[in-house]
């Protein structure tokens, strides 16, 4: 049959900017071609691709503004004629007994089916990243949500690793469960219990995953729902129930970009252990490298415009890299000396000046290392829509997009967050690039 193109078949709402990227590479590594927005995009387009992800920062903003925003997004995909919602939350259900995912759950069910009525999933699991439901508890690894690291979580602790209970503590609908024997008996049986539910008068079920067999039983079982709500592993398993009618073709290219040209950066924001890691072995091969000291700025040396100068000698021999990552003790120093957020925030913007110079002199292939500084710079290109490619490593693909500081021209970006990628990331990173279009 052959391809439709004229609509988008999913839309997707991501309460987080890094979590979108993560539900949207899991869609094109599952022959999906998808669009990252960020934010709702400000006017309606005819758009050439498979998923729409629209990330928003709702995950700890007040319920009454996510609810707002999610709303707004869900207007906007309804308006480009999408088949099937997907919330998207953490794979962890990172929430306050507030919400948010629980109110926007509400009003998203609200607006789709109307007061009390319709039907959806709750389904972080994640089984390759470790994160699986059983009778209605969410695991981390071994352990149970509410004994892994999350139950210290600043901004969200979780302290409860039942999902019923703890979705149910945020909704105003009754919450149920579908089980792991029901989701072994495979969709009929799924389906089945989804009825069964609804005649009980719960409109909202979390579904137990142990692996990623289930995810597709549960997949298959909801291709008739207008709107799921899920983790980014549930992607995996949606796009066969377009493709076995014939919608979506057996794509081998829905990661196809246009091809990659200009000067190669990196610019690392991180302090993680993985960032620390991959800048030594960035150092260690001798390739160029440029220090931020943000406590050198404080005596006004304007430290952005010298990264700039320095880099424009640099870049036409290959790959640079220009840094804050710090190890814990330096970093430690330096926040007691400006102040924690002072500190981010004056990086943040050295980075962000760097950015926005680098790519006015020409760097159209740029991996940035941090999801707030990931965040920060997209927003100071002037970013709105991202194209996702291949794979680099798990949760990091290669994009492209256009901003008005590289004069409309393509960029190629990679956003990694904090612990992602592999130790020679940001080397392999462009020599993945390179061989896309060298085969
Ligand atoms: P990650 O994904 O590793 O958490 P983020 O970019 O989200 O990385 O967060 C790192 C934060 O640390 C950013 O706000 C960044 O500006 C800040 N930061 C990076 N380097 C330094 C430094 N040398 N001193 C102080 N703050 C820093």
């Amino acid at each position: 049959m052959e391809k439709r193109i004229y609509r988008p078949l999913l839309g997707c709402i991501a309460d987080d900017f890094t979590g979108a990227s993560d539900l949207a590479n899991n869609l094109v590594r599952a022959g999906m071609r998808t669009i990252q927005s960020i934010g709702v995009p400000e006017d309606s387009q005819t758009l050439n691709t498979d998923a729409i992800v629209i990330s928003l920062k709702s995950r700890t903003i007040s319920s009454y503004e996510a609810i707002k925003q999610s709303l707004q997004a869900y207007e906007w995909l309804k308006a480009q004629g999408v088949e099937q919602f997907y919330f998207k939350y953490c794979s962890t259900f990172d929430s306050t007994p507030q919400g948010n995912i629980g109110p926007v759950t509400e009003a998203l069910m609200d607006a789709i089916y109307g007061k009390c009525k319709g039907f959806t999933i709750v389904c972080p699991a994640f089984p390759e990243a470790k994160r699986t439901i059983f009778n209605g508890h969410l695991f981390v690894g071994n352990e149970l949500l509410s004994e892994s690291g999350m139950r210290n979580h600043p901004l969200t602790p979780m302290t409860d690793a039942n999902l019923v209970r703890v979705m149910q503590a945020q909704t105003h609908r009754i919450v149920g469960l579908v089980n792991y024997a029901s989701v072994r008996a495979g969709p009929t049986e799924i389906r089945a219990r989804f009825h069964a539910l609804q005649n009980e008068g719960i409109t909202i079920a979390v579904v137990d995953v142990t692996c990623n067999q289930d995810l597709e039983s549960i997949a298959s079982a909801i291709a008739d729902i207008p709107l799921v709500t899920a983790g980014s592993g549930l992607a995996i398993g949606l796009p066969n129930n377009w493709r076995i009618h014939g919608l979506l073709d057996l794509n081998e290219s829905a990661d196809i970009l246009p091809p990659a040209s200009g000067y190669q950066a990196v610019i690392s924001g991180s302090c993680s252990q993985a960032s620390n890691a991959q800048v030594l072995d960035f150092c260690q091969r001798g390739l160029p490298t440029f220090a931020i000291d943000p406590l050198a700025d404080v005596s006004q040396v304007n430290m952005a415009q010298q990264a700039i100068a320095w880099a424009k000698t640099h870049l036409k021999n290959g790959p640079i890299l220009i840094y804050a990552t710090t190890q814990p003790d330096n970093l430690k120093s330096i926040q007691q000396k400006l102040g924690a957020i002072h500190a981010s925030e004056l990086v943040e913007k050295i980075l962000t000046e760097i950015a926005m110079g680098l790519v006015e002199v020409g760097v159209r292939q740029l991996v940035i290392a941090g999801g707030e500084t990931s965040g920060a710079i997209v927003q100071a290109l002037g970013i709105k829509q991202m194209i996702i490619g291949p794979q680099i490593d798990p949760g990091v693909p290669w994009m492209s997009a256009i901003s008005p500081c590289s004069k409309d021209k393509v960029i190629h970006l990679a956003l990694k967050s904090g612990n992602f990628g592999s130790i020679d990331f940001f080397t392999k990173s462009f020599t993945q690039l390179s061989n896309l279009y060298h085969d």
